[in-house]
């Protein structure tokens, strides 16, 4: 039998029919069409969850489940799942990555040692795909919660052989005529640097709310001094939603397309604090940004948003002490993190009380001896002992204050989505979207990168 022209529009429409089916059974509906998606995108929304290990995802669905239903609710995560990668780095890294070593993977597609800021295992620069899409006459630009010249971002946009440099990789982004740089650092960022940016056309934002009425294509706003408060301590504020949502408004003007990096970068800072309370915050709002973008594909069928993560933080245990239980409700309860409820109990003789209200659960009295003892010994030790009640409780558990090797998550939507589907490798991620810029546009990658030799 032979595919006639008929038969084959038959069988795109008998597809076609199949993901509506598919689609009704989730609360969505169907993201793209059969028939009416391009097969390739126009724009590329990257999103990084830092840290964002399988784990997270996971204790994210039971955080926002609502216990009066029956079902466990789908997050935006499960609904947009399509695959897996793995994340190790080079070899002379052994298996467990860094973020600037995962972040080079996946903004260049090839693997280099932790602390590379693509720069190969040579600290010779490989070319990035914002590279790619600026010579390709697209546009760029990145929304992130830590200073923009951090690890991630910073592997997306430029070169140094160490994330360390924080001052030279601030100095460098003048030269990557990256459109739209949204996040924190201006601590990283002085006056003179900041005039540099004004020559080149960008306008300047410090204050969050000017955010709001920009309207100039180039743009730099640093809303902190290093990273965005977290999300716990900054309720309502959806300070990584709104910088996307902005993000996408200002580059959208260009015909020819963008790509746009996101991060929730404070995950894995959480992670690293062993800090589930913050954890899950920054999960919120970092899925309540998905969703910003996922409406924004359906609305723009010409519009690929790749999700994932750079590796896993901290080894987090949904389950703890042998016990098979895992209370969202202490979790859900928490106001504020720990190093704040610390920091109030420190200022207060009615400490007590103050904990227990931040904390949302009457504190007993092994639990009152050991803040007793803790907060003698300062806010760090306190902060941990709050930690420690809350990880007990909660039935929360932490293997490390460090990164694991678990292979994360991929999540898609709108045009190639399929092309991640399965088991793959970060590098994988990285040559899949690089294979779905315009080709026909004209390549001047050689010039651009010879030219930032001689800037940089
Ligand atoms: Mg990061
Ligand atoms: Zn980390």
């Amino acid at each position: 039998m032979t595919l006639t022209p008929s038969l084959f529009i038959g069988l795109a429409l008998l597809s076609s029919s199949l993901i509506a089916v598919v689609n009704a059974h989730n609360d969505t509906p169907a993201l793209t069409m059969v028939g009416t998606t391009p097969n390739v995108p126009k724009n590329i929304v990257i999103m990084i969850g830092d840290g964002m290990g399988p784990a997270y995802t996971s204790s994210y669905r039971y955080y926002k489940d609502n216990p009066e239903t029956a079902a466990v609710e789908q997050t935006v995560f499960d609904r947009l799942l399509v695959g897996t990668s793995s994340t190790y780095p080079a070899r002379v890294s052994g298996y467990v990555t860094d973020s600037a070593a995962a972040a080079t993977a996946l903004a260049t597609g090839v693997k280099s040692y932790n602390g590379a800021i693509s720069v190969d295992t040579d600290k010779q620069k490989i070319t990035t795909i914002m590279e790619k899409a600026k010579a390709l006459g697209l546009s760029t630009g990145i929304a992130v919660t830590s200073q923009i010249n951090h690890a991630t971002p910073a592997a997306f946009l430029t070169h140094n052989e160490s994330r360390k440099n924080y001052d030279e990789i601030a100095k460098s982004l003048l030269n990557t005529d990256t459109d739209v740089m949204l996040g924190g650092g201006q601590k990283y960022f002085p006056p003179t640097l900041i005039k540099q940016f004004e020559a080149k056309g960008y306008k300047y934002l410090a204050d969050f709310s000017q955010l709001n009425v920009i309207t100039e294509p180039k743009v730099i706003g640093l809303f902190a001094d290093v990273q965005l408060p977290w999300a716990i301590n900054d309720k309502g504020a959806h300070k990584l939603s709104k910088m996307t949502q902005k993000a996408l408004e200002l580059l959208s003007r260009n015909q020819d397309g963008f790509v746009l990096l996101v991060e929730g970068s404070l995950i894995d800072w959480a992670g690293h604090n062993n800090d589930i309370a913050t954890a899950m915050a920054e999960m919120d709002e970092f899925a309540n940004t998905l969703e910003v973008v996922e409406r924004y594909v359906r609305q723009h069928n010409d519009t690929l948003m790749l999700v994932t993560a750079d590796h896993n933080t901290g080894g987090l245990s949904i389950g703890s002490n042998n016990e098979y239980l895992w209370n969202t409700d202490i979790i859900n309860g928490v106001l504020n993190s720990p190093n704040v409820i610390a920091s109030l109990s420190l200022d207060d003789d009615n400490w007590q009380s103050q904990v227990s209200s931040k904390l949302g659960f009457e504190l007993n009295s092994d639990e009152v001896n050991q803040l007793t003892l803790a907060r003698m010994q300062g806010i760090d030790v306190m902060e941990t002992a709050i930690k420690k009640i809350i990880d007990l409780r909660s039935y929360t558990g932490w293997t490390t204050k460090g990164h694991t090797a678990v292979d994360v998550q991929v999540f898609a939507a709108g045009p190639a989505s399929t092309l991640f589907n399965g088991y793959q490798d970060n590098i994988d991620i990285a040559n899949k979207l690089m294979s779905l810029l315009p080709q026909n546009a004209k390549l001047k990658l050689n010039t651009t990168n010879s030219e930032q030799a001689q800037n940089n």
